[in-house]
């Protein structure tokens, strides 16, 4: 149980722990050895940080703590995968996904528990919003990635493409982000953290200027009147404002940075050669790659995922015309903890073993 009345460190970046150390009234570079031994060395016990003086230690000990969320449970799956299911301290759950890959180890996580944007195809949109996370339940994800079993190899990369739209909970990501890229914390590179929204065009806008990281944008339609069913958001956001906002953001980077267009695979909605021809015409003006998501299905929904020749047609046709075009290989399938999946059977069985322990108990 995480105690309210302290300030929890896991969730501050850099400058925040300066403060809150000066009005202590210890000297700032304190700061930087607390932050490391945290998010470098995976302490959270302010008693072992030996280069603290004992008397900020009890200060510390009376006033804060560090504290990660709870590690409910760890499914593999046999490619490798690891799905964490996250308890966070209300009781909610969020789910967060490794993926060991040839070079790099992938942190899938999660920006609020459920989400509100109700996309048609997609199980973390079917729960609805539960709420946002908090700092330290974004940063605890990386932390507990990193430092909850000592045999498995650091995170490499993170995307935010767990549960929820981190553009609704723009503040505590950004601010998380931070400490990603912080060299006395995390240090991952700014191409190595990919955010993707399903498009809140003023935050897009904002972005910018907040973080600088990697953008994904969940199109999955062409047009608006399909997006409009697939993604609803885009009936606020339509696309004659959503491509501007893309070129927006890209203005200020390198020539070689661009956005990664994601677009799901559903069979007989929007993987005709017609709508690759036309999703051609409307990036036109955008530097882009594309990748391409297999439908992954989950219980209750109606979509299918689209047949493997309508795939391979509509990456060709792409490719043709000269786009970078991947498809996405479906990881941790076996787990739920493919794209979109998340939330999906794993909770309701965890639910159902809570379930047998309080009848046991009783
Ligand atoms: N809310 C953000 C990030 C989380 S979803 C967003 O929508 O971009 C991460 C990606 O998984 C998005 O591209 C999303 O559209 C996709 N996705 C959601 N449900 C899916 C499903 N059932 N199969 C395949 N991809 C899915
Ligand atoms: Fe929310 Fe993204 Fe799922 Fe849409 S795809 S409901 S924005 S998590």
């Amino acid at each position: 149980m995480i105690d309210q009345a302290k300030a929890n460190l896991l969730g501050f970046t850099r400058g925040e722990l300066e403060s809150f150390i000066k009005n202590l009234g210890e000297k700032p570079f304190r700061a930087n050895q607390i932050f490391s031994w945290i998010h470098q060395k995976g302490c959270l016990d302010f008693n072992l940080m030996t280069d603290l003086s004992s008397s900020l230690r009890e200060k510390l000990n009376s006033v804060a703590t560090i504290q990660p969320p709870m590690v409910e449970d760890i499914i593999s799956s046999p490619d490798g995968t690891l799905k964490y299911l996250i308890k966070l301290d209300s009781g909610s759950f969020v789910e967060m996904v490794r993926i060991p890959e040839k070079r790099r180890i992938t942190l899938c996580v999660s920006s609020q528990a459920g989400c509100a944007l109700q996309c048609s195809f997609c199980a973390t949109g079917a729960q609805g919003l539960e709420r946002s996370l908090t700092t330290d339940e974004i940063i605890g994800q990386l932390w507990l990635a990193n430092f909850h079993d000592a045999s498995l190899t650091s995170i490499t990369n993170v995307v935010f493409m767990g549960m929820g739209e981190p553009l609704q909970n723009t503040k505590n990501v950004t601010q998380s982000i931070e400490v990603f890229l912080d060299q006395r914390a995390y240090g991952l590179s700014k191409r190595r953290i990919t955010l993707s929204t399903s498009g809140i065009v003023p935050e897009i806008n904002r972005l910018g200027n907040l973080v600088d990281v990697s953008l994904a944008i969940s199109l999955h339609a062409p047009n608006n009147t399909l997006r409009d069913e697939l993604v609803p958001i885009n009936k606020k956001y339509p696309l004659e404002q959503l491509i501007p906002a893309l070129q927006n953001f890209l203005k200020n980077k390198s020539s070689r940075s661009s956005i990664t267009v994601e677009y799901v695979m559903l069979d007989g909605i929007n993987d005709s050669l017609e709508h690759a021809k036309e999703l051609v015409k409307l990036l036109a003006q955008l530097r882009c790659k594309v990748n391409l998501i297999p439908f992954n299905s989950f219980e209750g929904n109606p979509h299918k995922r689209s047949a493997k020749d309508a795939i391979d047609r509509f990456k060709n046709y792409l490719a043709s015309k000269q786009y970078i075009t991947t498809i996405r290989t479906t990881r941790g399938d076996e787990v739920d903890g493919a794209c979109g999946q998340l939330s999906g059977h794993l909770l309701n069985a965890i639910k159902g073993k809570h379930r047998k322990i309080k009848i046991q108990e009783i």
